[in-house]
């Protein structure tokens, strides 16, 4: 497997020898969802709180998100539990007091291809996870992240979260082959989105296991406390109760492949 250069995001290294995970629900619905959230997903191991507020929905009149008091309680239950922060940022107006809220700028599938805000990113310094758009061939994904790197930020991540074929049994098809493929490309860390590959909670533990054994250097995983009540991507969502064994069994999978995921706090206090 091609060998990467680490991307840093505070004190988490992404692309060595550690899988991170990112977990969290699709969207910030509120303080208790997103500090329960937190606390279930710090303590089995996840580095990353993840949860939009400013939401990209394909319809008008879909919960958009809780937008600014959204990120702020990302942040404060973020830190309640010495976890990172990742979300994503929409606009390049967002993106100087986003830094406060945000410590990985997220950009969805569906703005691969904004120039705009993809060079005001490149300008801005600020760690970038940038999502493969569900129409766009691994070529086009690899331009887009030129754009960030040539505009002199080299903090680029990328995330494959499924393209869009004739298959309809499953929300996208996860394309494994553009992990290896993309990390050989650019030299820089890929990560996995198992959940919205899947768009069905069934699915997405088989995902985000395959995610792991492709060679991703991390995962971003949606789970919410009760996912029948979710405000944005419930069917996909992972029950929180279910979210510790979904990480054990991921964790024994980075052992096979020869890497390694944070430890368990629950276990470890035991
Ligand atoms: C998300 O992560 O919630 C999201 C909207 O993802 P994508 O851009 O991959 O659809
Ligand atoms: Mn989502």
């Amino acid at each position: 497997m091609s060998s990467v250069r680490a991307v840093t995001v505070r004190d988490c290294a992404i692309g060595g020898a550690e899988v991170v995970v990112m977990a969290g629900p699709c969207a910030i619905e509120s303080r208790e969802q997103i500090f329960e959230a937190a606390e279930v997903v710090a303590a089995s191991g996840a580095r990353f709180l993840r949860g939009g507020a400013f939401k990209v929905r394909t319809s008008p009149t879909a919960f958009q998100g809780l937008g600014w008091d959204g990120w702020k309680l990302l942040r404060e239950a973020a830190d309640a539990h010495g976890m990172l922060t990742v979300s994503e940022i929409l606009h390049e107006e967002q993106i100087d007091e986003a830094r406060r809220f945000v410590d990985f700028a997220q950009i969805g599938s569906r703005n691969m291809q904004n120039i705009p805000l993809l060079k005001a990113l490149g300008r801005s310094r600020m760690p970038v996870m940038l999502k493969r758009g569900f129409g766009c061939t691994i070529d086009e994904w690899v331009h887009a992240a030129e754009y960030i790197l040539t505009e002199g930020n080299p903090d680029v991540v990328l995330c494959e979260r499924g393209i869009r074929t004739f298959e309809s049994a499953t929300r996208f098809t996860l394309d494994v082959a553009a992990v290896p493929i993309a990390k050989k490309r650019l030299g820089l860390p890929v990560l996995v989105d198992p959940s919205h590959a899947a768009g069905n909670r069934e699915w997405v533990e088989c995902l985000a296991l395959t995610g792991v054994a492709c060679g991703g250097d991390g995962l971003l995983v949606e789970t919410h406390p009760e996912p029948s009540k979710a405000l944005s991507d419930g069917p996909q969502a992972v029950p929180l109760g279910d979210f510790p064994a979904l990480m054990e069994k991921t964790r024994r999978v980075c052992h096979a492949v020869g890497r390694s995921m944070a430890g368990s706090r629950v276990a470890a206090a035991a």
